[in-house]
């Protein structure tokens, strides 16, 4: 029997977990790129000249299998080829050795690094690195954009512009949707700043890394929900609301929030945790230097020009 990859868990009672396939469903979004997802996890993958390009490998080696399974299925005959890296977190780009082992390898530098000192079981390292924000490939004859604003959430996050279909991908970003909680991942300081830079694009439709996809207007109000959360978070410490506490958290923000944000699919049950994450953004100052203004000193070591002043 083969060897599982178990990424970083240590622990038997994981496997599991870890080996199961889950059910996938594919969409297709244009001639040439189709979306799929676990009910949780979604990404792209696109059909190039003579192969398959796939962002990321989905959250666990047997959802990674299942992936495989389900592009062989919807373009037969066309090896995965590449892989594109989203960003570093194991539950979208952990296991790269079970969807394509002998697949070339795109991530942004900084996740390379991550990932090369990380060294979890699964995850194979990048083949080729890129920098800057922006960088405009031509894959086994399909032209695509790759876009690092700055650090948004995780390590190296690529999103993915497709100027002909009008597409604008980015991972565990914003979401249609008030349904991921903890946020623990995300640069709170600068994630609007910079995802309203994607505004700017020309596209109609927005693929997120979880849940449906969706649209400008939705994409919008995603940015707006996270302003108003920082806000009201400020506000918690001038009333002096408890902000270490989940319930007077969720009671405080919840209240303020509800009117214009209460139709958010996932409002009710996370505003705590969403609210908890964002306040003790302001009580500490952030996650650390990416979560400054000027965050391209991150990159001081690898590249002359930061990407964001
Ligand atoms: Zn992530």
């Amino acid at each position: 029997m083969e060897e599982l990859n178990t990424g970083i868990f240590t622990h038997d009672g994981a496997r599991q977990y870890l080996e199961r396939e889950p059910e996938l469903h594919v969409d297709q979004l244009s001639t040439r790129i189709w979306t799929i997802c676990d009910d949780v996890r979604r990404t792209l993958f696109i059909e190039a000249d003579n192969s398959v390009i796939a962002f990321d490998t989905l959250a666990t080696p047997g959802a990674a299998r299942a992936y495989r399974k389900a592009i062989a299925a919807t373009i037969p005959n066309k090896p995965v080829q590449t892989i594109i890296y989203t960003h570093d977190h194991l539950d979208h780009a952990g296991f790269a050795a079970d969807l394509a082992p002998d697949a070339e390898i795109i991530a942004d530098e900084m996740c390379a690094k991550v990932i090369e000192l990380r060294k979890a079981k699964g995850q194979l390292p990048p083949t080729q690195c890129l920098s800057g924000n922006r960088n405009r490939l031509t894959i086994d004859g399909f032209e695509l954009m790759l876009l690092n604003p700055g650090p948004i959430h995780g390590t190296g996050n690529l999103g993915a512009y497709f100027e002909h279909e009008k597409i604008l991908f980015s991972s565990d970003t914003l979401l249609p949707n008030a349904r991921y909680g903890l946020l623990p991942d995300y640069h709170i300081w600068n994630l609007v700043r910079f995802m309203r830079e994607f505004q700017q694009l020309d596209w109609t439709t927005f693929v997120p890394g979880r849940y449906e996809v969706t649209d400008r207007a939705r994409f919008d109000k995603g940015c707006d929900f996270f302003i108003a959360v920082k806000a009201a978070a400020q506000q918690a410490f001038a009333e002096f609301v408890p902000i270490w506490e989940l319930d007077a958290m969720e009671a405080y923000v919840g209240g303020k929030l509800r009117e214009q944000f209460g139709d958010l699919e996932g409002f009710d049950e996370n505003i705590g945790l969403i609210a908890l994450r964002i306040v003790h953004h302001y009580l500490m100052g952030g996650w650390g230097l990416e979560d400054t203004w000027n965050p391209g000193v991150l990159l001081a070591d690898s590249l002359n020009d930061p990407i964001a002043e």
